[in-house]
């Protein structure tokens, strides 16, 4: 007959190989032979938890640590099976026991992290990041969540803070910086809008229409602005940030104030106000496709204003994120990085409906590599910005809509290719 601890090894050797049902056998054997066996119990809730039976697995986590009661992992576990249950308080509860038992215990950092962010709570998520990072340096999912958390608080209280891990390391002179921004101040140009609204597009022709005479309409008697369609010519995979400098880049003296703008949001009301002082706005936080609210704090997406000097202090977007997604995130960190922090003015839109955007090609490895490091955004953006144009055309003759102002332009560029 094998003893005691033969029979937790096997079962030990089922779980890790995924075979959760003789893994739990062989646990139940092993508390049938000793109940008191708190380990044993501590397995069997961890089993019981990955087939999906976390209720139960609550209560077999409780008997170990009734037993046990100093064991980090034990707590660390319970953590994890409250949290799944939505009872967050009483998660972060059994974390912090896990670390106050077992301060090494880099998991039950991450756990407590990662549960405080979700309560958003982000300064005190920022802390235990912090130790879990100490822990495990090289971990890049505890790097990506400290500086999102950051930058979470970041926008919640509005000052930048000191983050040693941000791509920050390079040698001061070493960087060539945009060369397109020298002190413009002596002889800046008159502008000749309040707002020029940059619309990165391709093939989305009823949204342009229905976009273009919706703004000329909202703006009425309020501001003059100038729509810039820049236009992806085909073939390569669309590249919103890039695009957003071609348009900055082109027609960057014509007001002091941008609105990088996506052809599928439209304004309601008053209370998509364009006007900015210093910082730059978030407008789009009550679109209708995000439900009225944020999908996340530091979302900075569909509709965001602000001016001349903010996006050239940022370099621009970066101009790598072919595909779907995350190039406005990393133009959140470019401003932060740059000491700009912005303010949401949640604006009433509508979000026109359009099937869902290709999440396979979703640029995560990209903003990870700015979140390492590992590329320096100072080098990338308007700074590096190559194209050509292809046409440049009213935007009225461009949707033969005699009713859309005849002053907003369309651009169409060739982005040159990925890699
Ligand atoms: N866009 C476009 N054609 C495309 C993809 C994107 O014109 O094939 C522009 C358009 O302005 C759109 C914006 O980029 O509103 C953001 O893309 P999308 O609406 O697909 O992003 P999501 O709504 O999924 O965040
Ligand atoms: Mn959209």
């Amino acid at each position: 007959m094998n003893t005691l601890s033969e029979k937790l090894q096997a079962g030990l050797s089922h779980h890790q190989a995924g075979r959760l049902h003789e893994a739990e056998s062989a646990y139940r054997e092993v508390l049938q032979r000793a109940p008191d066996h708190a380990d044993a119990w501590h397995l069997l809730g961890a089993v019981a938890c990955q087939a999906g039976r976390v209720e139960e697995s609550v209560e077999y986590l409780h008997r170990a640590i009734a037993l046990s009661p100093d064991v980090g992992i034990f707590h660390n576990s319970l953590g994890n099976a409250l949290q799944l249950l939505g009872r967050i308080d009483a998660a972060i509860d059994c974390y912090r026991r896990a670390v106050a038992c077992q301060a090494d215990l880099a998991e039950a950092h991450k756990n407590l992290g990662q549960t405080l962010s979700i309560a958003r709570r982000f300064g005190e998520a920022a802390e235990s990041f912090q130790q879990a990072l100490k822990l495990r340096p090289d971990d890049p999912e505890v790097q990506r969540s400290l500086l999102n958390v950051a930058l979470n608080e970041v926008v919640r209280t509005q000052r930048p803070p000191e983050l040693p891990s941000v791509a920050d390391s390079h040698a001061e002179g070493d960087v060539a910086g945009p060369p397109q921004t020298p002190d413009h101040a002596a002889a800046e140009p008159a502008a000749r809008y309040d707002l020029v609204i940059l619309v990165p597009y391709r093939d989305r022709l009823d949204h342009l229409r229905q976009f273009s005479s919706h703004m000329d309409r909202f703006f009425r008697g309020k501001l003059s602005f100038r729509i810039v369609v820049v236009e992806q010519a085909p073939g390569t995979p669309f590249n919103r940030g890039k695009l957003l400098n071609v348009g900055f880049r082109l027609h960057r003296d014509e007001a002091p104030v941008f609105a990088l703008h996506d052809v599928d949001t439209l304004p309601q009301d008053e209370s998509c106000d364009y006007r900015i002082a210093d910082r730059p706005i978030h407008l789009a936080g009550r679109a209708s496709k995000y439900g009225g609210q944020l999908p996340y704090p530091a979302f900075l997406g569909a509709v965001f204003v602000l001016r001349r000097e903010h996006f050239e202090a940022a370099n621009g977007f970066s101009n790598l994120y072919w595909g779907w997604g995350r190039e406005d995130d990393e133009f959140a960190r470019r401003l932060w990085a740059s000491g700009i922090t912005w303010e949401n003015r949640p604006g009433r839109y509508q979000s026109l409906e359009h099937p869902p955007g290709d999440l396979s090609s979703r640029n995560d490895a990209r903003l990870l590599e700015f979140l390492r490091g590992e590329r320096d955004w100072r080098r990338d953006g308007l700074c590096s910005l190559d194209f050509e144009i292809i046409r440049s055309i009213t935007l009225q003759e461009f949707l033969d809509a005699p009713m859309v102002a005849a002053h907003h332009q369309l651009i169409t560029v060739d982005l040159g290719h990925p890699g």
